[in-house]
């Protein structure tokens, strides 16, 4: 069973690939973003203390995600093997998974980051306000996603890149195409 994340900046197209990776390896996709719009729809005490964050485009903060990432992780689903989508996203998400992990004795295999050019990027965002109506899809929140993964995530990648885990693939084009590239990619990364 394979332990992963999947990376990319807002508009990269990482909850659908998500979606594919995770069902190709018989995982679960753990969406911190879906956990939290899952919390908002229900009105939850924690939707009420998120959603004003998450509006905004700004970071909920730290002990608030890991808290919610912790109790998910001790699903049943979860326990030997996973694909996380949206954490972490700060330097200090990444020691706290660290300690999740090393809690029940496991390790991370593979961070696969998808990267794309900003245009597309910001076309892609675009298109999805227009079809989903994302509350945090309106432009200044926007910016403030993209200016947050380029200063608090990149820096994750990069901590990633050190350990020798992270694999980046091309995630502009086809949906479809990307999800082949990817899978080939992890199949190859998890077999060596
Ligand atoms: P996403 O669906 O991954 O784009 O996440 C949507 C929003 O949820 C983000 O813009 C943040 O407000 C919040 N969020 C999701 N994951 C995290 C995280 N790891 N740390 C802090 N905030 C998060």
């Amino acid at each position: 069973m394979a332990r992963l994340i999947i990376m990319g900046p807002p508009g990269s197209g990482k909850g659908t690939q998500a979606e594919h990776i995770a069902r190709h390896f018989g995982i679960p996709a753990i969406s911190t973003g879906e956990l939290f719009r899952t919390h908002v729809g229900d009105k939850t005490e924690l939707g009420a203390e998120a959603s004003g964050y998450m509006d905004r485009g700004d970071f909920v903060p730290d002990h608030v995600t890991t808290a919610m990432l912790r109790a998910r992780l001790e699903e049943a689903d979860a326990a030997d093997g996973f694909l996380l989508d949206g954490y972490p996203r700060t330097v200090i998400q990444i020691g706290a998974l660290d300690e999740m992990l090393a809690d029940r004795q496991q390790t991370l295999e593979v961070v696969l980051e998808l990267t794309a050019p900003d245009d597309e990027l910001l076309a892609r965002i675009l298109r999805r306000a227009q079809e989903q109506g994302r509350a945090d899809d309106t432009e200044p929140a926007i910016q403030r996603r993209l200016e947050l993964y380029r200063d608090e995530t990149q820096p994750v990648l990069t901590a990633y890149s050190h350990r020798g885990i992270l694999l980046s693939i091309d995630g502009s084009g086809q949906p479809e195409t990307i999800t082949k590239a990817a899978i080939a990619a992890l199949e190859g990364s998890l077999a060596g």
